[in-house]
């Protein structure tokens, strides 16, 4: 493997560890605030990133490229609303899907067609992360100050439900 698509990769691992991370803590301030609905939908997210880092570090593995794991990056712990925190989330998404983008490119210039089809997986998630960051987004900003809107959101998203990701299987 091309060695910067092999650092870029490592790079991915570790951002998607680090998103496994920001997305636990999220968790956890949200139960701490009795918002356990929405404390569950950041723990599944958590799952569904250590997910993804595994699916690369099988990758990585698979063609015989070595993964090295850098240190996590140290995350907020203190989001005084859902708000803030969708906000941050989406945000985070969008840059998690140029990094990939990036990693896709790099694999176009490099002729690596088994990680452009790789990418594929990603691309399409990361349009689904969005689409979803969007949606819980617009919700709480609907919301705003609604007793009774933040309840029946929370009862929503604590429906969540944790599924293994199809690459992983
Ligand atoms: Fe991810």
């Amino acid at each position: 493997m091309n060695k910067k698509i092999e650092d870029a990769i490592n790079a991915q691992i570790n951002a998607e560890l680090w998103s496994a991370y920001l997305y636990l803590s999220m968790g956890t301030n949200f139960r701490a605030k009795g918002l356990d609905g929405i404390a569950n939908w950041f723990e599944v997210q958590f799952k569904e990133e250590q997910d993804h880092a595994m699916i690369l570090y099988k990758y990585m593995q698979s063609r015989g490229a070595r993964v090295v794991l850098k240190p996590i990056a140290k995350v907020e712990t203190e989001w005084k609303s859902p708000l803030e925190a969708f906000e941050d989330t989406l945000a985070h998404e969008q840059k998690v899907t140029a990094m990939i983008h990036n990693i896709n490119k790099l694999a176009i210039e490099a002729k690596d067609y088994a990680t452009q089809n790789r990418m594929v997986w990603f691309i399409d998630e990361q349009v689904e992360e969005e689409e979803e960051a969007e949606k819980n987004l617009s919700a709480v900003k609907m919301i705003g100050d609604n007793p009774l809107g933040l309840f029946m959101f929370d009862k929503e998203l604590g429906a969540r439900e944790y599924h293994q990701a199809s690459a992983l299987k």
